[in-house]
């Protein structure tokens, strides 16, 4: 292989370019990004950037050994005569193309100015002149991670904050009832308004915004709407390149694009079966899967599909609401049952562990590290719970 194009500059590409190098890896790498920055940090954007903090620094980011077409878009691929167009009309040839490009946040139908999203520095800080400029009445859209961390550094900010979620509880694919019940309280204990089991349909206001329409008739004054209602993938410049795309890139176990040899992806955009969970396709949006898989990925392009290593590592993500420090690994949406495992509800501090015949299949821990660690290692193994 001489020529390796990376698509996507972010944690994922990032780290694919720098494997490669490590690996010994002497051709040519191309990295085209969307964005004009360096890649950076997006945990942040939500915490302690909003709070004024500029720390977004993506170590690594800084020795790129790579050629770098930076803010530049892909807009086709050509798997046959093996090419990536770009949309200054540049064609980049490859022997090998890594695709990480991500996924950007899902849209409200209707989209006033007032109304953000929250995936790029761009959008962190236009949040932060919002809500630093005066008190504002934020609206959430959505309960999710994004959501529940946005919520409570507004919070933490002195706003005040309304979160909507279409789902009963906050969470609740992701924690389980018991756990997405605690998060629910905690909102609620920390301020937060909490309306669950409702849609939002549109909004009030004409030039400026002014609340917030749900489905059930009722309207919500707000002067600051964050819409986290999940991601989807960037796979659009995919089209009509034979690979197979079904929310996300689908991958074998490898990483490598179903059905081809010289392609892999690897981040927020990759989809692939999981051994650990009976080979469900599994997408993992969260840090540290963008982090191994980028270099995971680069290496199995090297070493081609007969000699390269099944990805399997076990889905792990963190993140902090109102001071709490939830964790969760593996896939608790497909648990038959959870059961407590140490601590209580009422003290803010317990662990929850996921199993599906009779095996773990996730764990959810709140202000407990250790017993995370020890439940993730259960999940790794597919141990039996043991209380
Ligand atoms: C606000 C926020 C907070 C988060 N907090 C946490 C957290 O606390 N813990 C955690 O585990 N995870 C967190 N995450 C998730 C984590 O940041 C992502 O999982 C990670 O960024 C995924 O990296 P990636 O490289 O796969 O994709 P991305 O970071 O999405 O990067 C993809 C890149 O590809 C570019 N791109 C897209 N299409 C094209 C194209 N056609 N051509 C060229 N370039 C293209 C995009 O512009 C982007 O730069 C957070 C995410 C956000 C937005």
């Amino acid at each position: 292989m001489e020529k390796i194009v990376v698509v996507g500059a972010s944690l994922a590409g990032l780290r694919a370019v720098q494997a490669l190098r490590r690996e010994g890896f002497a051709g040519e790498v191309t990295l085209i990004g969307a964005e004009p920055h360096d890649p950076y940090n997006r945990p942040p954007l939500s915490k302690s950037f909003l709070r004024g903090d500029d720390d977004a620094v993506l170590p690594g980011a800084e020795e790129l050994d790579g050629r770098w077409l930076r803010g530049r878009t892909a807009v086709r691929l050509d798997t046959v005569d093996k090419m990536v167009a770009v949309d200054d009309g540049t064609v980049m040839p490859y022997d090998g193309l890594v695709i990480a490009t991500g996924a950007r946040p899902r849209r409200l139908a209707e989209h006033p100015a007032g109304v953000h999203t929250l995936r790029t520095l761009e959008d962190a800080l236009a949040l932060r002149t919002a809500l630093a400029e005066r008190q504002q009445r934020v609206v959430v859209v959505g309960g999710g991670f994004i959501g529940g961390e946005f919520a409570s550094t507004a919070r933490s900010l002195g706003h005040a904050v309304t979160v909507v979620d279409s789902a009963p509880l906050p969470m609740l694919a992701a924690l389980g009832a018991d756990t997405a019940r605690w998060l629910g309280a905690h909102h609620r204990r920390n301020g937060v308004e909490l309306v669950s089991g409702v849609r939002v349909t549109g909004f009030h206001g004409t030039s400026q915004l002014a609340g917030v329409r749900l489905a059930d008739g009722k309207v919500i004054p707000a002067d600051l709407v964050v819409a986290g209602m999940g991601v989807v993938p960037n796979t659009e410049w995919l089209d009509g390149s034979g690979l197979t795309v079904d929310n996300g890139v689908v991958c074998e176990p490898t990483l490598h694009a179903r059905g081809t040899h010289d392609i892999v992806a690897a981040g927020d955009v990759a989809r692939w079966p999981h051994r650990l969970f009976g080979n469900t396709l599994v997408r993992v949006e969260h840090w540290a899967n963008a982090n191994d898989q980028g270099a995971a990925a680069a290496l199995n392009l090297l070493a081609g599909p007969e000699h390269a290593t099944p990805f399997a590592d076990v889905p792990s993500f963190a993140t902090n609401v109102h001071g709490a420090r939830i964790q969760i690994a593996g896939l608790p949406q497909l648990a038959e049952e959870a059961k407590l495992v140490t601590g209580t509800f009422e003290d803010d501090q317990f662990s929850v562990g996921f199993t599906a015949d009779g095996l773990l299949v996730g764990a959810v821990a709140v202000n407990s590290p250790r017993d995370f660690v020890r439940l993730k290692r259960g999940v790794a193994a597919g141990n039996p719970l043991e209380l």
